[in-house]
């Protein structure tokens, strides 16, 4: 019998790239979605082998429903509110996604089939302005809404493993992808880049170019992701690459790719011919340096990272590139 995949944010990101790991390990996978087409973008290639169920968060009836009918081994939550200024606006909201729907889950897994394995997205956010590497006995000082909710979160997988339930906080650093949702800097900057690639040099407005984020490839984290949930006792692990660099290094780098690939010697010199800082996109609370410190993950569950910053930066600007010229030949 195929081992049972509950996916909750599967259209996303890591959802989907979790959902072509989990049927390449030969899984029956089932994922909560909110509405489609549109937001399958990333699943067409494999949505035919996908038991979609519709849901919310929000939704315990829905997620009830989807829960009988995956009827899970494991279940992957890792639908959320993601972007810490929407927080800002919308904190109740928030905490209702982000922590409520975990407590909702919890509660049905214990009451239904309690030996049901749940794994929780939580976040590096949670840890705020630690400074410093963070591993998994660095104290939590979340400075956003999400953090904070994303700290509810993760307390309550601790909680509800206490009373005999296999459930797991897997602490992910920053991980970023040709996926990554374009509200995101890094996505941001890379779909900027492919359109000056195509000659537009229309600078890029950001925010602070000096905060830095240990960011890895998506692809590597989802495999963390599973390896967690297959340990004998459950535990929380920090998933990170170690390495820190800031938006500014971002912005350099996409310049360098540029360079490599175009042979066009504009796209050097200062940062600021590309992108200027709009004030109101500088953040209150920003958490201005999140280093991961991964050795337990790499010890216990054999986890390593097999992108670099350099390949990541690459395979996002080629791929927005590759996206802008397809958009343009369908038109
Ligand atoms: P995405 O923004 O790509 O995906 C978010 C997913 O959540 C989407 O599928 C979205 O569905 C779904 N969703 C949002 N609200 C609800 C809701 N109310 N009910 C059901 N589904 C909902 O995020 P990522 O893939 O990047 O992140 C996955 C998880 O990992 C998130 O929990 C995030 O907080 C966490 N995380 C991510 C990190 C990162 O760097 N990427 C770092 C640390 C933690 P729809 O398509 O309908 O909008
Ligand atoms: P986060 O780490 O979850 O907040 O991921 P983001 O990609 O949203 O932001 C990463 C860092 O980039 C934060 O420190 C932001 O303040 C910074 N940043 C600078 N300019 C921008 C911008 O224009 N958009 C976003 N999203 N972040 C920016």
């Amino acid at each position: 019998m195929p081992r049972r995949a509950l996916i909750t944010g599967i259209t996303g990101q890591d959802g989907s790239y979790l959902a072509e790991h989990l049927l390449d390990l030969g899984y029956q996978v089932y994922g909560l979605v909110r509405r489609e087409p549109e937001s399958m973008q990333w699943l067409r290639r494999i949505a035919h082998r996908i038991e979609f169920t519709y849901g919310d968060l929000r939704d315990s009836v829905s997620l009830e429903t989807a829960f009988r009918k995956a009827w899970p081994d494991e279940v992957y939550n890792l639908a959320a509110q993601v972007f810490i200024p929407t927080s800002w606006e919308f904190p109740a909201d928030t905490f209702d996604v982000n922590a409520g729907g975990l407590s909702r889950l919890l509660q049905i897994a214990a009451r239904e089939k309690p030996d049901t394995r749940v794994y929780q997205a939580s976040s590096s956010e949670m840890y705020g302005n630690s400074g410093g590497p963070c591993n998994e006995t660095t104290p939590f000082c979340p400075a956003s809404p999400y953090g904070a909710s994303k700290l509810a979160a993760h307390h309550l997988c601790r909680i509800y493993r206490g009373r005999g339930l296999y459930a797991v906080g897997g602490i992910l650093f920053n991980h970023e992808s040709p996926r990554r949702g374009p509200e995101m800097v890094t996505r941001k900057i890379t779909r900027a880049a492919a359109a000056w690639a195509k000659g537009d040099r229309t600078k890029l407005r950001l925010g602070n170019l000096q905060a830095r984020r240990d960011w890895g490839f998506a692809g590597d984290y989802v495999r963390a992701i599973h390896l967690m949930m297959q340990q004998e006792k459950p535990a929380d692990y920090v998933i990170g690459t170690g390495d820190s660099h800031s938006v500014a290094d971002f912005v350099e780098q996409v310049l360098q790719v540029l360079r490599q690939m175009t042979g066009d010697s504009d796209f050097s010199g200062p940062i600021e011919r590309f992108v200027e800082v709009d004030a109101r996109l500088v953040r209150a609370n920003e958490i201005y340096d999140l280093r991961a410190d991964a050795r337990l993950a790499r010890e216990e569950i054999g986890w390593k990272p097999t992108v670099d910053f350099k390949g990541l930066v690459e395979m996002m600007v080629k791929a927005d590139i590759s996206a802008l010229r397809e958009a343009a030949s369908a038109a």
